[in-house]
């Protein structure tokens, strides 16, 4: 070994995400390799690197840090020689003190890498064919991690004891396994087992002929309850009629888009566009659902293609994830399987075996499981491709939790608490200048959601260590996570109410680094507003904290209140009977109680007001005749949008319909005004405009209108940032468009990208704004 010159001994700091991603095995492979002697230890300001060798080596060796391992990003790298420093001999990683582990050192779940996939399918190896390998760069994290540091013995692998073979690799600093927690083989870990749920078997099958007893059902049309990493999934052959059927019966979901999983990339490519950046994503170690759009011949190809994602443009897509996935795909005939969350009705996913078969008899015939226990759930994260944004996502959670979303700067009222919206209801909380927004909850309208709610906030505040002095929840007091939020006064926590729109905008914010003042359009469902009316189509200016409602879409109303989300059709009549025109264009059946609805409308019966974009989708939706019943949140928007990219990119018009916004005579904030719109709307379908064209100029308008009001703004109070959040801009063609023309217009725009547009991101948003009052 070369003796250790003076000034050669160096201490290097690398900042990023540099923890919990297979960092320091990493580096102590690199240092080895360059024959450089030290240390390498996880601290508060990142990882911290002692060095010592020959320069040029050492060189070498800090050109290398940036070949970082997949999971890792490398911010800053920086060294500083040490003068006197005791000679270290060997490299060695420092173990953590549990004081100073959190869950920035609790790594996100990762797919199946490409080295192990090799060995899955290598007939040689001794894990031909094993559904839980992985290594350093792959495999379970998160979910198997009961408390931290994140070693093997606090996570659901304890159970396992590593064979003499495994251990050899898990203290090789050369091999891919070196400290790899959940390292396993088929002689020392864990063990996949399959079992009919009804009628029930006398014993199930394990091993090998588990997988193929369960491929072999799959193929014959049954459905199968699959235990993956973050949950079940209820799982069929994606190219049977009748299994599809089945399991749209069973689960009562009669046209929501299921998501499939395809073997490779070359079967997804022949029924869907893939972009690189698309490409990329699906490929990604995150190896979420992509939603693709649908090509227009994909029915040759995949003639379910319909009964899986009805009256859609797009179809969720995702590449087997996990060991077990590729041995599926490698074992039955089948190309595309459904995979959607193994629950009931609005019940968050199953994660172990005795709520499988409690909760999933009756739905699925099957049950493919295993005996590694998932400690933390986490449904499938879901991401889309919007042009002149990027990458966006519609779900995080697998892949994505516990990483923190970086907030622009660290405040003393910290740390902070958000609860989240009613619905899609994540929570968020923050550490320093980092937040960590939950795996998706879900609904918190039943008991079972509100228990994982529970549960996983006592889990991310143990992680995270932190105690919040801050708890911010929706304006709406009957809300269950409002009354969550209240009982935290009981340990002295400051509680502060933040308007949905409001911490739309602000999530937007938090996640941009916008601390100036900037103009929000928060287009959505339904959120409780500050004027006792039902907002989602707002506009505001001003800083997280300090919002002023400028603008907002015309009140109109919703007859039979909730009622009208599902029965869109009433929204139709109320759009027509607010434009004053006849109702002879809804072409509505007798059965439908025109009249009734007309007078709940003009007596104000059970007719609350609202502003929402949402529910001008729904309306507009209705006039065409698209549906007149929605069996799920956002069924009529998808269909409208599906309609418009119908239409040629030659034919498309470029212009919108007329929409004045108007100032309000009494001095407050300025009316999107909708009889305009709906007569031209009306007079175009009675003059036998093809339909589509009516869904783009629709959409046209929405955009022109954000433009026009923007304009205003800057004009009025020379802001030129634009912010846009709510669950309507998940419409990707409103949203390209509206992006396209603020640019145009020398706009900058932001907008959710790192948390859903949709009420994923209200957490944030909640806790962002308690950070800055
Ligand atoms: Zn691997
Ligand atoms: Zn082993
Ligand atoms: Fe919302």
């Amino acid at each position: 070994m070369s003796r250790p010159l003076k000034g050669n001994s160096v201490r290097i700091t690398v900042t990023g995400v540099v923890q919990g991603v297979g960092f320091r095995p990493f580096v102590a492979r690199l240092a080895r390799h360059h024959h450089i002697s030290g240390t390498v230890a996880n601290t508060s300001s990142g990882v911290i690197i002692h060095a010592q060798g020959p320069a040029h080596r050492i060189a070498a060796f800090v050109t290398g840090l940036r070949k970082t391992p997949p999971r890792a990003r490398v911010t800053g790298i920086s060294s500083v020689p040490v003068s006197s420093s005791p000679r270290i001999r060997g490299f060695s990683i420092v173990a953590s003190t549990r004081r100073t582990v959190t869950a920035v050192d609790l790594p996100a779940d990762s797919a199946l890498c490409p080295a192990c996939r090799r060995e899955l399918n290598d007939p040689s190896d001794r894990r031909y064919r094993y559904p839980f390998i992985n290594c350093t760069d792959c495999g379970p994290r998160y979910t198997i991690t009961r408390t931290l540091p994140y070693d093997r013995p606090q996570t659901t692998m304890r159970s396992f004891h590593m064979c003499s073979v495994c251990q050899a690799e898990y203290d090789d600093p050369s091999n891919r396994r070196f400290h790899a927690q959940p390292n396993a083989c088929p002689a020392c870990g864990p063990t996949v087992f399959f079992e009919r749920l009804a009628p029930k078997a006398a014993a199930p099958l394990s091993g090998d002929s588990a997988m193929r007893a369960a491929a072999g059902r799959i193929a014959r049309g049954s459905l199968v309850a699959i235990k993956s990493i973050g949950g079940y999934h209820l799982s069929c052959d994606a190219e049977n009629r009748s299994a599809i059927a089945t399991l749209r019966r069973r689960k009562s979901r009669p046209r929501k888009p299921f998501a499939v999983m395809m073997a490779d990339l070359r079967q997804i490519g022949r029924i869907c566009h893939v972009s690189p950046l698309e490409h990329r994503l699906l490929t990604s170690p995150q190896a979420p659902i992509v939603l693709l759009r649908k090509r227009l011949d994909a029915g040759r190809i995949l003639p379910t293609i319909e009964q899986l994602a009805p009256g859609n443009a797009y179809l969720g897509v995702m590449l087997p994830y996990t060991p077990l996935h590729e041995v599926l795909f490698r074992t039955g005939p089948f190309n595309c399987l459904v995979m959607t969350s193994g629950n009931r009705q609005d019940e968050p996913i199953c994660h172990d075996e005795v709520s499988a078969r409690e909760r999933l008899t009756g739905i699925a015939d099957c049950l493919l499981w295993h005996d590694r226990p998932i400690h933390n759930r986490c449904d499938d994260s879901i991401v889309q491709v919007v042009e002149g944004v990027g990458a966006q996502f519609i779900r995080r959670s697998r892949g994505s939790v516990p990483e923190p979303v970086v907030l622009p700067s660290q405040s003393r009222a910290g740390p902070a608490l958000g609860v989240g919206a009613e619905l899609k209801n994540t929570f968020c909380l923050t550490r320093g200048a980092h937040s960590y927004p939950s795996a998706y909850i879900g609904d918190l309208d039943n008991d079972e959601s509100l228990r994982f709610f529970r549960e996983s906030h006592g889990r991310f505040t143990r992680f995270l260590q932190v105690k919040p002095r801050v708890v911010a929840h929706d304006l709406h007091p009957d809300y269950l996570s409002t009354a969550f939020a209240r009982r935290y006064r009981a340990s002295g926590a400051r509680t502060i109410a933040v308007q949905h729109h409001h911490a739309h905008i602000a999530s937007v914010c938090a996640e941009h680094g916008l601390t100036r003042p900037v103009i929000g359009f928060a287009f959505d469902g339904t959120g409780f507003g500050i004027d006792g009316a039902v907002w989602g189509g707002e506009c505001f200016t001003g800083v997280p904290g300090r919002f002023e409602r400028r603008a907002h879409l015309e009140y109109f109303a919703l007859p039979g209140g909730d009622q009208a989300t599902r029965e869109i059709w009433r929204i139709g009549i109320s759009l027509l009977r607010h434009a004053n025109q006849e109702l002879r264009v809804l072409r509505l059946p007798r059965a439908y109680a025109v009249n009734a609805v007309s007078a709940m409308i003009d007596q104000r019966i059970n007719s609350p007001l609202c502003s929402s974009a949402g529910r001008l989708f729904d309306g507009v939706a209705a006039l065409l005749g698209l549906m007149r019943e929605t069996t799920f949140e956002a069924e009529a928007a998808m269909a409208l949008e599906r309609l418009a990219l119908m239409l040629p990119i030659d034919s498309r018009p470029k212009i919108g319909y007329n929409f004045p916004c108007t100032p309000d005579e009494r001095g407050g904030p300025s009316v999107m005004r909708l009889a305009p719109l709906i007569r031209d709307i009306v007079a175009d379908i009675r003059g036998n405009v093809p339909h589509a064209v009516i869904a783009w100029r629709f959409h046209r308008t929405l955009a022109e209108m954000i433009v026009r009001v923007a304009s205003d703004m800057r004009k009025t109070r020379g802001l030129k940032t634009v912010a846009l959040s709510g669950g309507v801009f998940q419409n990707r063609l409103l949203l390209s468009l509206a992006v396209r023309l603020l640019k145009a217009r020398g706009f900058t725009v932001a907008v959710n990208t790192q948390v859903p547009p949709n009420d994923g991101c209200i957490s944030l948003g909640q806790a962002w704004t308690a950070l800055q009052r």
